[in-house]
């Protein structure tokens, strides 16, 4: 697997790309700025972007998607659940200072269970609400990842204050779906250091 994590952005979101070492296919997860160097990792590995997954709604997170699909063709993926986040992204800009996108258009919605592949690569979808209504987390199972998304960081756990967050729930989609996977389980976080199930079962003062 090439996974190259990229943070982006004023509010350095974790962008992944990840590609299949042996047919190139690729997905690019949360392009959330700096398409420019986003494109720079996808043509250093001669990789074929062919999603662009949003793992929730958030300017910092879903604000170069545009740009990427224009250059390279591939589908926006979202959880259906975030589409009012996403008709104001424009409020969200002025939350963080930033210049509001282009409105986002969503291509394919995306739903718990659901399988994105990328060659011989295979993630699931978990619908995992709470940080945001259709947060979701991408876990490729041969490759013992996650990725995370705002749900669960390092030492701490997605914000739920903000418009579509509700502690009850993130808190319900950490014990139920995120806990669930194996402690070896590698989670990239939205923001911030890796970690692993194991680690934050174990420290996390949310979780433990
Ligand atoms: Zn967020």
């Amino acid at each position: 697997m090439i996974h190259e994590i990229l943070p982006v952005g004023p509010l350095q979101c974790n962008c992944s790309i990840i590609g299949d070492e042996s047919t190139l296919q690729a997905m690019v997860i949360d392009p959330g700025d700096d398409i420019a160097d986003v494109q720079g990792l996808i043509q250093k590995h001669s990789l074929q972007v062919k999603q662009i997954v949003i793992t929730h709604a958030h300017i910092d997170h879903v604000g170069g998607a545009m740009k990427l699909r224009a250059a390279t063709g591939a589908p926006i993926l979202i959880n259906e659940n975030d589409y009012a986040l996403l008709k104001m992204l424009d409020v969200q800009a002025a939350w963080v200072g930033m210049a509001g996108p282009a409105k986002v258009e969503i291509d394919q919605a995306l739903a718990e269970g659901d399988k994105l592949r990328a060659g011989a690569l295979e993630a699931s979808i978990l619908h995992t609400p709470g940080h945001t209504e259709g947060s979701v987390c991408l876990y490729f199972p041969a490759q013992r990842k996650l990725i995370a998304g705002d749900t669960l960081f390092a030492g701490s756990i997605g914000r739920t204050d903000l418009p579509g967050g509700s502690f009850q729930k993130i808190m319900s989609s950490l014990h139920q779906r995120v806990l669930a996977l194996p402690d070896e389980t590698i989670v990239v976080p939205g923001h911030g250091p890796l970690t692993t199930i194991g680690d934050e079962r174990e420290s996390n003062p949310f979780l433990t």
